[in-house]
């Protein structure tokens, strides 16, 4: 080892699924909507006038912020947008979870949680789901440094009702408590109201699920005035101009079409429950999901095998080699063509002999 590598801040970096693009292929393995984004965001982008990347954009990024205020009825100063809502969970922890307690979030979840806390030199504990996939909300009573959890939890697709949300915010009072929102325009219940009685409550959205803008990279929180100040203090002692301008531009497009919004959310849920009768025909089990992905097992399939199976058919689902979600896939919602696509696979699927073989032993 080199003399200078012992100063080096050595970190175990998150692992993306695989991020293939090959025309016709079945990409159902990182949640992204199957839909494009609303059509005012295409005309916005013809429209666009380069000229004005000669300057930096507004670092307050405030278009955005007040289109997302309108939209979430909240005032501007409780809105903070950033790039992806992985950058602002990234800046959130960095602002946030700076006690030495440890912090707490499921032992299943968001695989993102513990890389930054490990980065931020941030300690944790890990709160384990019951054996149904559920969040205890028990388990985040005992103090602690601060605490986060998605609603809807990915990736098992189950969301947490209000009630229960704000049960672990009253009893987290004296920390800051994150709700990870990536999936709730999918089925569950928004904590953002909860805001004005909570001041110690981020809830962060994206558009990279339900705007249908993985690739745009816009994320956003919504909190007290206090915390947002707290956010952007941070945010401003990294990197100022983070929001792009084209990006400004079109995310305020993808905001104000409510209505394209709507449908494409309600076409998905729709495929979902179409996706939850056939693949338990199949005698596939899913989990009842909030969400725009389903986490799907078999009785006597592997998981991992199936998983080699669909990809050999350029159909791209994701599979979690870790304990006690190994026997599990999670399926994101494609179009309904292309959920026919993979009902038509499983239904001529039979697993490799050797498995067979194994388990009549
Ligand atoms: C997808 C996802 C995110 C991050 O999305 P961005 O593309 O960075 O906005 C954050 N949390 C969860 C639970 C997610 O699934």
């Amino acid at each position: 080892m080199k003399a200078w590598e012992s100063n080096v801040r050595r970190v175990t970096p998150y692992t993306p699924g695989d991020q293939p693009n090959r025309p016709g292929m079945i990409k159902l393995n990182t949640n992204e909507n199957p839909y494009p984004p609303a059509p005012g965001v295409e005309k916005a982008l013809r429209e666009f006038q380069t000229d004005c990347l000669r300057l930096y954009p507004d670092p307050a990024a405030s278009v955005l912020v007040e289109a997302l205020a309108e939209r979430c009825q909240v005032k501007p100063e409780q809105v903070f947008v950033g790039v992806g809502s992985d950058d602002v969970l990234a800046l959130a922890f960095l602002a946030f979870f700076h006690s030495q307690k440890p912090i707490v979030f499921p032992d299943i979840t968001y695989s993102f949680y513990p890389v930054w806390a490990d980065e931020f030199r941030i300690p944790y504990r890990t709160a384990p789901l019951d054996e149904a996939f559920r969040i205890v909300k028990e388990d985040y009573y005992p103090e602690n440094g601060g605490v986060i959890f998605p609603n809807p939890n990915a990736p098992t697709s189950l969301a947490l009702g209000l009630a229960e949300v704000e049960d672990i915010i009253k009893h987290n009072q004296d920390v800051v408590v994150i709700v990870d929102e990536a999936y709730v325009d999918f089925g569950a219940e928004s904590a953002v109201r909860l805001t004005e009685r909570y001041d110690n409550l981020l809830v962060v959205q994206t558009f990279s699920k339900s705007r249908s803008m993985a690739g745009m990279r816009i994320g956003f929180a919504v909190g007290s005035p206090l915390l947002i100040r707290y956010l952007n203090d941070v945010k401003y002692s990294f990197n100022s101009y983070t929001m792009n301008q084209i990006t400004l531009r079109l995310g305020v497009e993808a905001v104000r079409d409510e209505a394209y919004f709507q449908e494409t959310t309600a076409k998905i849920k729709r495929t979902r429950e179409e996706a939850g009768k056939r693949l338990s025909a199949l005698g596939y089990r899913a989990l009842d999901s909030s969400a725009n992905f389903l986490f799907v097992t078999h009785p006597e399939y592997s998981a991992k095998e199936l998983y080699e199976a669909l990809k050999k058919e350029d159909i791209y689902v994701r599979y979690f080699d870790a304990p006690r979600v190994d026997r599990y896939l999670r399926i994101t919602i494609g179009t309904d063509e292309q959920m026919e696509a993979l009902y038509a696979f499983l239904e001529r699927y039979r697993p490799g002999l050797s498995q067979r073989r194994e388990r009549k032993l």
